[in-house]
């Protein structure tokens, strides 16, 4: 979004405003041209024989988005067998979505292998289960390579103390339950976190999944997470993706002709490629001065953004209807009836009552953390491209809401 002659533009010349009079805010913006921009400046960092981009499709699960990555020639990661039905549904051929949960039992595991997905094992518990069902189904290792990254701990998930994957200490137990069931294993795994600042780090991670990578000899892939950073503010610091695919694609070539195959080296972007592409409107309902702060309440809350709630993330706000007035010190909140600040001490341009805000940022990690917590719809999706707008979420209704409950009076009493 930018501003033009003092007012603001979407990509294509789209006017913010006249979407959300169109449907009403909140209101979820995706524009898939950064989409694009970002999935190519992605699958052209790295310089490599194959190559395959899976999309994380936790970061934005709307079938609109999912099916635009796919025609791009993207792939999807999956965390649920949920998310997999998805991408099944968005078009997305089952050989290149990977399955990669954590915390989920055997069934979950079984109905991946009935849709034919590349599936992740992420313990040593799974492995003997699964592989003493389906040895001839070749899996994936999820590795733990025990680097801290990222810059929260909530989304820190290669470390000591994380759930996640299997620690590469554990090597020899994993090469000898591999050995016993004879499974087949042509895909080793790593997802370190996300927001990770460091190449150096990422550089570390790598070297031990490449070290756990010689133990198998049947690889046709390795999958190195994700963990790419994007910029919340104008100046943040963002992975730079073109300096490390030149650094990363000649070890990871080096490692070929060393291991005498070409592999296919995988990434999982989800933030990467989503995350700047989306803008949340809101509306400024009523402005409140207190004795100390000044607050603007929004038509919003955490139902519809959670992460500054759950992890102190910084969406940056701008008052859309009138960029040009004197900025002052607010503190934006929504309307749910706990603590519910979108962010603390904006400078933002003066807002009056009815103003409309964006917050962005909002591609990634916002609407499929959505809920209806206080019992309040959640807001429609629309997707831009080239001028055009497309509704891909309609807003839910109370009927939404009333969906899927039982009415049942227990103090009835029964006939007699
Ligand atoms: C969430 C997740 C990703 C994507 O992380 P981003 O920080 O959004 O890029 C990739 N791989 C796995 C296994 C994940 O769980």
């Amino acid at each position: 979004m930018q501003l033009q002659d003092g007012k603001y533009q979407l990509a294509g010349g789209i006017d913010p405003l006249e979407l959300c009079k169109k449907y009403g805010t909140p209101l979820y913006v995706y524009d898939a041209e950064k989409i694009e921009h970002q999935y190519k400046r992605i699958s052209g960092a790295f310089d490599v024989k194959k190559l395959e981009i899976h999309y994380a499709c936790k970061a934005n699960t709307n079938l609109s988005v999912l099916q635009f990555l796919r025609e791009l020639g993207s792939g999807l990661d999956c965390v649920s067998i949920e998310e997999v039905e998805l991408g099944i549904t968005a078009g997305f051929d089952p050989k290149v979505i990977t399955f990669t949960p954590n915390s989920v039992g055997l069934e979950e595991y079984e109905r991946a292998v009935e849709i034919g997905v590349k599936i992740n094992v992420d313990s040593i518990s799974i492995l003997e289960q699964f592989g003493q069902k389906f040895p001839h189904y070749p899996v994936s290792i999820r590795i733990n390579p025990h680097v801290m990254a990222g810059m929260y701990s909530q989304i820190s998930v290669g470390h000591i103390d994380s759930k996640f994957g299997i620690s590469f200490h554990q090597l020899p137990l994993v090469l000898r339950v591999v050995e016993e069931i004879k499974q087949k294993v042509d895909h080793i795994h790593m997802h370190t976190g996300s927001d990770i600042l460091d190449v150096d780090l990422f550089m570390n991670a790598a070297e031990i999944l490449l070290n756990v990578a010689k133990n198998f000899k049947d690889l046709s892939f390795i999958d190195f997470g994700s963990g790419f950073k994007v910029k919340y503010k104008p100046n943040d610091y963002e992975t730079n993706i073109e300096e490390f695919g030149e650094v990363f694609s000649k070890r990871f070539n080096d490692f070929c002709a060393e291991y005498g195959k070409d592999l296919t080296l995988i990434f999982e972007p989800g933030k990467f490629l989503v995350s700047e592409s989306g803008y949340f409107f809101v509306k400024a309902n009523v402005v409140k001065q207190t004795t100390s702060t000044v607050f603007i309440c929004v038509d919003s809350g955490f139902n519809h953004l959670i992460r500054p709630m759950f992890y102190n993330a910084y969406h940056r706000i701008e008052n859309v209807t009138d960029p040009n007035g004197r900025q002052r010190i607010y503190t934006v909140v929504g309307n749910i009836c706990e603590t519910d600040t979108f962010g603390v001490n904006r400078r933002i341009a003066e807002t009056i009552e009815g103003d409309i805000l964006c917050m962005h940022n909002a591609g990634a990690y916002c609407f499929t953390m959505a809920s209806n917590y206080n019992s309040r719809v959640r807001p429609a999706e629309v997707l831009i491209y080239k001028g055009k707008d497309y509704l891909v979420r309609k807003r839910e209704t109370i009927k939404d809401i009333l969906r899927n409950q039982v009415q049942v009076n227990v103090l009835q009493k029964e006939p007699a």
